[in-house]
This record gives C-alpha cells, structure tokens and sequence, in this order.
C-alpha cells in the first residue's frame, strides 16, 4: 500500500501529478485507487472542478473528501488550503468500496440501517472510514447505530469543517457528488488489508467531578444545580467574553461515556449561563474539567505513535480537532503529527468531530487526535522503523502546569475521601453503624413522598438501665450492639433492602418499603426470638419490646412514628418481650 500526497497548488500542476500518478498504477500489476481531497474552501465549483480533473485523469478511481479546518500532509499542517491524498492498494485481495448519503434528521435512520445491511452482507468490509456533515444533528443517535455494525468492523473518521462556525461545511465523492448535508463511507477489506486504530487527547482531568444536572443535546445548562458557565469562572476565572472560546480551549470537559474518556468543549457561552458545547454531553453525566498542557500532550503522542509503530503500518490517517490546531497554533500544531510521519505517510485534516470504534461503541469525540494506520501484508518479524521523536521535547523537563496540575489531582483525591468519609460520618451512629436518627427519618420521609408502600418496626431494649446500673456502661454497649447485629442479620435474611436506625439511646427503627411491607412482623418477631436467645455471659439475657404499624394513605412521618411508638408502649405494657401491632 502506498499513499502519493500533494497540495493542489493549481490545475495545471494538479493535472501533472495525475498523469505521474495514472502513469506509475499502469506499472503495476494490480492496484486500487482512491483519492482524498481535504479543502478550507466550501465553494462547490471549486470542489467540483477538482473533483472532475480526477475524474477525467484517472477514471474508475474512487475518490472522497471534504471541508475542513486546515490539512495535513506529509505528518505536518499544510500552507494550502487543499490538499490531495492517493492511496494505492497493492494486494488483489485487497478490496474498497464507496457509498454517499443525505444526511438529515430525516434520513438519518435509512441511511444507518443500509450502512449495516451493506457492511453485514459483505464480510470482506473490516473498517469504514467516514467523512460527515454533523451540524445540526446529534451524532449521539447516529453513533449509537453504528454500534450494531459487525464486531470486528472498525470504524473511523471527521467531522467536515464548518468554516466560521456560519457556513455549511460539505462532503463530496464519486458517489455522490457535492453535498452540504451528507456523509460518505468508505469500506475497506479483503485479507491482506489490516487496520489498527487509536486516539490520543493528551488532555487531563482536573479537580473534583461536578454532575451534569441539566443538558439537552449540545446545551449544556447546569453543572451541580448551578449553571455551566460559573464553573469557568469560579475555578479558572475566564471571562464571558469574545475570548471564551480560545481561553477554554485549554480547559474542556472530560467525562467518561461507553467506557472510555470524552473530551468536550464549549463553543459559547450564553447569557443564562448555559453553554454550548462542540456536541452532546448527557444528563446525569459525570464531568471534570481537563487541562491542555504541551508535555502531557506530546508524551501522549509519542505513547500512541508507539503503539502503531508496532503494526507496522504503511499509511496513516489522522482526524484531528480543529481545537488542537487553534490550542497549539499554526506554527507548533505539526508537533504532534510528525512523529508519525516517521513511521509511514500521515495526511488528514482539522475536523468539527473525530469518530473511533472502541470496545464495539462508535463515539464521537472532541479536542482529540484519532489515528488510522493501514497495512497490506502480514507484519515482517524484524524491522527497523525508527520511530522519532525529538527529546529535546521531553529531556527531563516537567512544565509548571503540569506539576500543579498533578498537585490540584492529589490534593483533589485526599479532599473527596476525607468528604466521602465525612458524608458517611454525618449519616452514621458512632456506635452501632446503622443510621443515625436524622438519616432514618429522611429515608422515612422519602418513602412515603415517593409514594412507596411503607412499614415500621420499632424496638426498644427491656429494662436496660439496670443492665447499665448492675453490669456497667460498657456492658450496656455490648447489648446494644449485640441487640443491632440482630436486626441486620435479620434484614439480610429475610428482606431485600429493609434499613435500619438508631433512634436514641436503646431505640432502633427499621424502615421496610414495597414487598418487605409483608414480611415486617415476620421480622420483628425474628429480631426479637434470635435478641432473647442471644447469650450475654457478662451479664444475662435480654429481651426487646417492638412497636410494628404500615403507613396509611397521605400519611405524614410524625403520624406513622407516633403510632409505631404507641404500638412500642403496648408492647412494654403487656409484659415486655413481644410484638404489638397498630
Ligand atoms: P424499659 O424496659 O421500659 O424500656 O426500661 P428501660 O430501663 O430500658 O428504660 P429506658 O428506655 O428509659 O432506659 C434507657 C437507658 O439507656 C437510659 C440510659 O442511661 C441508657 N443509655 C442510653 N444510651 C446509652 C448508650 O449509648 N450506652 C449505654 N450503655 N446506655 C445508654
Ligand atoms: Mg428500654
Ligand atoms: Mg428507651
């Protein structure tokens, strides 16, 4: 497999190139063709007079391309604003094919589904690169679809550039010809075509993990009841400004979805203080903050390019963000690109998106470098690919963000186990570790505001206070604890999810909901057999009086406590060690 690249610099050299290009495929015995044409400009006669040179040059050969946000050409940013990439298949096995679409809301489901018949009905295909119009669509339900491609199928690729974030961005191919709204696949295979892929952020996460509260597609509203925007302005201190986009660039959200790390960023932020990010985030989601730091970024790189260079590849695809480029600028963007060229020729192009199959999942990600390597033939055993990355980069040095960064994540991991520690403290008895009271009574009152069946059982211990006055303090304690390992190994026994307090000194409540409702006078009856027959060999046996009642309709929590506690005394007043129902 080999891949010619060149700038269109303009037709007549364009033409020239293809000449060479139809000359050196007649040399060769077998081989397949196909174009990529990337291009900054989104004007149609442009593209299409591009489009018909090859054509007329090479006919038969497939090609695709689309809008972009600055190309790349020989591992490194292009000065022209389109270029063109050739790859020629070498092996006969070795098979491509091409398919473009509309893609609309509308078409949307059609065009997943035919994609999935056509991949399913030609086992050849083992990976589908694509080139997607996204705006105004939720790549979420597109991707999804996706996932039920055939296991083994990788699929990859970009999101055409919008130019301006105002204009359309387009997609074109032989198949389809120019489109403002489509996408177009390519399907590769055949058994001597291997494909590795990966992708690399470089981005990590910073602070505490903050919830999604409130998100509908690529608004993003709240972030832990607040709105999104005072994040940036709280932890970062960017301003709602005409900078926001460039000052946040550095700072996206990273969240994890279908099992792996998504970066997102926010393209604007509004006056309610939602924001709009570069493509869904979902409610509910977990999301922190993620810096952008040169070192990190490139040892990422380097760790990816060594994870290719192992495959042995003969062609490179890169789909980078267009956010990469702006993070690092023109002139060091190329950085993170070269070293691959060093292990095969890389072309690609700045995207609104990058797509990768992970672990079956077809994701669409951002502010990411999502690398394609293509092979023909079986991996050689020796080899000698040096794989360069200049260490100057890396000789010893750790930049100052990146130390910080470090600091904010240890001192961020000690803060949420001490908060995780205390969070349990403040819902815990000290001495039992069931719940405290103000934690058995939320749990109450929640039950019964969601509307849940609910019973109590409350229990108090006989005459323990000549057990303290006779045996001591510490014996009352072991009492206490002996009377709490009753009732949990009760509830673990006999009910799903029964949960248990200490109301006050000798006092407990068991809170059951739903179909444990049933069992609540089996349980206190159990709780109250296993507590007489507990030994006690520094004191004596005990007993326990219990109060058992349901909740009635509409009821509040004082009124089904009161009567668990009326139905307590009665318990007491009829000889002790029994069970009274109210
Ligand atoms: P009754 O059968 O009517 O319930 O009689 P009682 O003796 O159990 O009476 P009461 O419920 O009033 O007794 C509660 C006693 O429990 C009083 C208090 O000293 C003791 N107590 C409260 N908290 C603790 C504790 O944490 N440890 C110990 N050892 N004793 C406690
Ligand atoms: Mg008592
Ligand atoms: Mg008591």
């Amino acid at each position: 497999m080999r891949q010619f690249q060149f700038n269109y610099v303009n037709d007549n050299a364009f033409i020239r190139e293809l000449k060479k290009l139809s000359q050196w495929c007649k040399t060769m015995i077998t081989s397949t063709v196909f174009f990529q044409v990337f291009t900054e400009s989104v004007d149609s006669n442009r593209v299409k007079a591009i489009c018909s040179l090859i054509e007329r040059e090479m006919p038969g050969a497939l090609y695709m391309g689309c809008s972009t946000n600055g190309n790349i050409l020989n591992g490194e940013f292009s000065n022209y604003d389109t270029t063109v990439t050739c790859t020629v298949c070498e092996y006969p096995n070795t098979k491509i094919s091409l398919k473009q679409y509309v893609l609309t809301p509308e078409t949307e489901y059609d065009v997943i589904k035919e994609v999935n018949n056509y991949v399913n009905s030609n086992p050849w295909i083992k990976a589908v690169e694509m080139l997607v119009t996204i705006r105004g669509l939720s790549m979420t339900g597109f991707c999804d679809g996706l996932d039920n491609l055939r296991n083994n199928v990788k699929v990859f690729g970009g999101g055409a550039f919008i130019p301006d974030f105002g204009n359309s961005a387009c997609v074109f191919s032989n198949d389809g010809g120019f489109s403002e709204k489509g996408v177009v696949f390519l399907f590769l295979g055949g058994d001597d075509l291997h494909i590795d892929t990966t992708f690399i952020t470089g981005w990590k996460p910073l602070g505490r993990e903050l919830v999604v509260s409130k998100a509908k597609g690529c608004m993003l509203y709240e972030l832990d009841g607040k709105p999104a925007y005072d994040t940036y302005y709280k932890y970062l201190n960017i301003k709602n400004d005409e900078h926001f986009f460039t000052n946040t660039l550095e700072f996206p959200f990273v969240y994890d979805h279908n099992g792996i790390s998504i970066l997102r960023a926010p393209i604007a932020s509004n006056a309610d203080g939602s924001l709009e990010m570069t493509a869904d985030i979902e409610e509910g989601a977990l999301a922190r903050i993620a810096y952008g730091d040169p070192w990190t970024i490139l040892e990422s790189v380097r760790n990816g390019a060594e994870g290719i260079r192992s495959f042995q590849p003969e062609v490179i695809h890169v789909f980078s963000c267009a956010a990469r480029r702006t993070f690092w600028g023109k002139d060091e963007v190329s950085k993170e690109t070269v070293p691959f060229q060093t292990l095969a020729p890389t072309s690609g192009f700045y995207t609104s998106g990058e797509f990768l199959r992970s672990d079956g999942h077809v994701n669409q990600h951002n502010v990411t470098l999502v690398v394609a390597a293509f092979r023909e033939g079986d991996l050689i055993g020796e080899y000698n690919d040096s794989f360069e990355m200049k260490e100057e980069n890396f000789s010893g040095k750790v930049s100052m963000i990146n130390r910080l960064a470090t600091f904010i994540e240890a001192a961020t991991e000690e803060l949420e186990e001490a908060n995780a520690k205390l969070a349990k403290m403040a819902v815990t008895d000290a001495l039992t570790g069931l719940f405290n009271r103000g934690e058995i009574q939320r749990r109450i009152s929640k039950a019964l505001k969601d509307g849940k069946r609910v019973s109590l059982v409350m229990l108090d211990i006989d005459n323990f206070k000549s057990v303290n006055d006779t045996f001591g303090h510490k014996e009352g304690d072991n009492v206490i604890k002996g009377l709490c390992g009753c009732i949990e190994k009760t509830l673990a026994d006999v009910t799903d999810d029964g949960q248990s307090g200490r109301w006050g000194g000798e006092e407990f409540m068991v809170l059951l909901c739903d179909d444990d409702c049933d069992k609540a006078d089996k349980t206190a009856e159990l709780i109250r057999e296993s507590f007489a027959q507990m030994p006690f060999p520094n004191s004596r046996p005990q007993s326990v009086s219990i109060g058992v009642t349901d909740a009635r309709e509409n009821e509040n929590t004082d009124t089904v406590v009161m009567r668990a506690d009326d139905a307590l005394y009665k318990a007491k007043n009829s000889g002790k060690n029994t069970v009274v129902r109210l």
